[in-house]
């Protein structure tokens, strides 16, 4: 069995503007956050009647090797307690607009998890997340732009990922993401992604981080239908098999690394 985490950051979804959230909304764009969601959450809602992450998590708890565990932003803790964190062995990440809300307490907690040996699958608009971020050491920024045809490359035909995915995959729509993508150098490119403005981008990398291994991919923007493609389904639960733990650092703790009040700074405009 591998217990599998969700972590959502269900804000635009939602359409949950609370005053936390327009606190870290960077300086003259909270008017136009404030028109934006409330169409940003039709449009997830036509597209995932049932939810963006619970449309993924209803394709996994078809899996009887896998037990999945839902959770967002709204809960106490960011929903990551210690205990779940414990008892997760691949945590997936689906983020976008309020990277900032989750402390730096939480996403610490989460870095040590993975160098303890946890998986981490982070999604989409995830590249920016402070786990993304604090683990890789690298900005996560891209260039992207909205609603373009992608055909996604299998670029390592013989890595475990890969595992019963054809040579390409066409996603109808999905946000164009391009390069220069600011990532460490990955352990191995298994996907690139092509995109009809000539773009290209590495959209599916692994790394290992202490005894945890990474796979960053790219689909799933919120109003595109990549999550009911049934070769992206296929490549997250291959992703998470492969990230599951060998081995976990049991008591695994990073004493020296002291959140600083910096966390706290208010959002740059
Ligand atoms: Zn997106």
């Amino acid at each position: 069995m591998i217990r599998v985490t969700i972590w959502y950051e269900y804000v635009q979804e939602s359409g949950q503007m609370t005053p936390e959230f327009e606190a870290q909304v960077p300086e003259g764009q909270l008017e136009g956050f404030r028109q934006w969601i409330p169409e940003s959450t039709k449009k997830i809602r036509r597209q995932y009647p049932d939810g963006l992450m619970e449309t993924l998590a209803k394709y996994l708890r078809k899996d009887p090797e896998f037990e999945v565990t839902s959770v967002n932003l709204f809960m106490p803790e960011c929903g990551l307690t210690e205990e779940l964190l414990e008892k997760t062995d691949v945590l997936i990440w689906w983020a976008h607009i309020a990277h900032r809300m989750v402390p730096d307490e939480i996403a610490y907690r989460v870095v040590r998890r993975v160098q303890a040996g946890m998986g981490f699958i982070p999604l989409h608009s995830a590249h920016q997340s402070k786990p993304f971020v604090y683990l890789l050491g690298t900005s996560g920024t891209l260039k992207w732009r909205e609603g373009d045809f992608c055909r996604i490359w299998t670029a390592a035909p013989a890595h475990p990922i890969t595992e019963g995915i054809p040579e390409s995959v066409d996603l109808i729509e999905e946000e164009m993401y391009g390069e220069p993508f600011d990532i460490p150098k990955p352990d191995e490119t298994v996907f690139i992604s092509w995109y009809s403005g000539g773009e290209v981008f590495r959209s599916g990398c692994t790394w290992t981080r202490g005894y945890g291994k990474i796979f960053y991919f790219q689909p799933g923007h919120e109003t595109s239908p990549s999550y009911h493609n049934p070769h992206v389904l296929k490549i997250i639960s291959n992703a998470i098999r492969w990230a599951q733990p060998a081995k976990i650092r049991e008591n695994f703790d990073c004493p020296n690394i002291v959140v600083s009040p910096e966390s706290l700074r208010k959002p740059r405009a």
